[in-house]
């Protein structure tokens, strides 16, 4: 069983949340202005990272909040939780 952090409930069973994709993926301003690549980019190419990675969770099943959490994807250690418009940690993103 995995505990994940909520930063609001607490430390939590993983049953309880919902995984969405990769944090800090920013929508171009002026998607009319952007390349096919640069919009193929945002919309489908994710880091997929061995190690660190920046994600978005929702305590679905508790307060149905969003944040974000830097992972471990090999250890599957949560490192730190953080609240969504939080810069991300260490310069990532
Ligand atoms: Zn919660």
């Amino acid at each position: 069983m995995l505990l994940i952090e909520c930063p609001w409930c607490g430390a939590r069973d993983e049953a309880e949340f919902t995984y969405g994709g990769e944090a800090h993926v920013v929508r171009p301003e002026n998607p009319e202005a952007v390349s096919d690549s640069e919009w193929a980019d945002y919309l489908f190419y994710r880091k997929n990272p061995r190690g660190d990675h920046l994600e978005q969770w929702c305590h679905s099943s508790g307060c149905r909040r969003w944040f974000n959490a830097q992972r471990d994807t090999v250890t599957y250690e949560i490192k730190r939780v953080y609240q969504v418009g939080s810069p991300p940690p260490g310069g990532e993103g």
